[in-house]
């Protein structure tokens, strides 16, 4: 049976201390920087690993070939978000076929062999799931190999995105539980396994990705918030949650098409929000709909404001990402604004997500022109 650690040659040969005196004097420099850039998870997969420009693409390999591949193109993307001047990086979810089932998959009680047609995101769109057909329990570590390796091959701070407990339940079949909110909770359970071993990893901020939280805002101000705290229970390092209106597919599209001139969405989520221990919360804010005083709701948090549109080919100016945080800074303070994308680029091609990554830091840099370092008044 192959394991992770056949791919040994890939750790780095830093000493434990060498690793932590690198990462410390990398830290110290950023505590300094207004303004920091980060992705909000995804990332194109290249095409010699996968289909491209698909939601659920096939891979290309299989066994060690699949695994060498997915290593490749992690550390690839690490090299290109490094380049474009991203303060925080992350593994670009490589090694995972799609943001859920790639967790789903080393949980027990979960029958993949009959997947089944469900209506997902309140019927926005039919998605083949996998189903669950009894108690839930991780079969053993989930992300170590991809967040070891990343961890090992940058010196930047880096975020790791799991699903979150209330887009998990939206995204499996229920054949056992009988109740939203106790499969949310075991889910939940078994996030903070993972998240506590993906800590211990190095990993610097741990993201729950949470695109239901803007389709359901009743269920995610009464129990989502809640399970999330379940997720991160016991974390020191630094807490995420990200909501969004989807990546840019034409289901998205259309969706957003019924939404209206004003998305309030966030409206009936942030209250609950803002109350919890999760630290950051990742929003969308170009060319969305959202208004921006929402952001306000927010209050103690930090805010990853999406200042790169997802759904459009076109690539923003710098320009255009200083005006977006400019915007935002009206309601979001200086200190506690992350320039981040509106939601994962997995489905976009990939010559045109780096561009998008080098606009996000190029027009964080203009903006930190325009608007001052943290040392000068808000
Ligand atoms: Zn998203």
């Amino acid at each position: 049976m192959f394991t992770h650690r056949d791919l040994a040659w890939f750790r780095c040969q830093l000493t434990e201390n060498q690793t932590k005196d690198l990462l410390n004097s990398d830290l110290i420099i950023l505590e300094n920087i207004v303004f920091q850039t980060s992705i909000a998870g995804s990332l194109p997969k290249p095409a010699w690993l996968s289909e491209t420009q698909k939601l659920w693409p096939q891979w290309k390999a299989e066994g060690d070939e699949l695994l060498q591949a997915k290593a490749d193109a992690t550390l690839l993307w690490l090299k290109v978000q490094e380049d474009a001047g991203l303060d925080i990086v992350g593994d670009g979810e490589q090694s995972r076929q799609h943001f859920v089932h790639g967790f789903l998959e080393q949980v027990e009680g979960i029958d993949f062999e009959h997947k089944v047609t469900m209506g997902i995101r309140n019927n926005r769109y039919d998605a083949q799931v996998p189903q669950v057909i009894a108690p839930l329990r991780l079969k053993g570590r989930v992300h170590a190999f991809e967040a070891q390796l990343a961890r090992a091959h940058t010196k930047k701070k880096l975020k790791f995105t799991l699903p979150g407990p209330l887009t998990i339940v939206d995204t499996v079949a229920d054949r056992y539980y009988g109740s939203k909110v106790d499969m949310a909770m075991a889910f939940a359970e078994l996030l903070n396994q993972e998240a506590l071993a993906l800590q211990a990893d190095g990993v610097d901020i741990i993201q729950f990705d949470e695109p239901a939280f803007n389709v359901y805002m009743q269920d995610a101000a009464n129990w989502g918030v809640k399970a999330l705290e379940i997720a991160a229970r016991g974390l020191t390092c630094t807490t995420a949650v990200h909501i969004c209106y989807g990546y840019g597919i034409k289901a998205n599209t259309d969706w957003k098409e019924t939404l209206g001139g004003e998305w309030r969405q966030y409206a009936e989520i942030f209250p609950a929000l803002a109350k919890s221990s999760i630290q950051q919360v990742s929003l969308e804010c170009y060319h969305s709909h959202v208004p921006p005083d929402l952001m306000a709701l927010l209050e103690g948090k930090d805010v990853m404001v999406g200042v790169i549109d997802v759904a459009s080919d076109e690539v923003e100016t710098p320009e255009q990402v200083a005006d977006t945080i400019g915007k935002a800074l009206q309601f979001v303070p200086k200190n506690r604004l992350i320039a981040c994308t509106n939601c994962g680029l997995a489905p976009m091609s990939r010559e045109i997500a780096v561009k998008k990554l080098q606009a996000l830091a190029d027009g964080a840099a203009l903006a930190r022109q325009r608007y001052g370092s943290a040392g000068a008044a808000a």
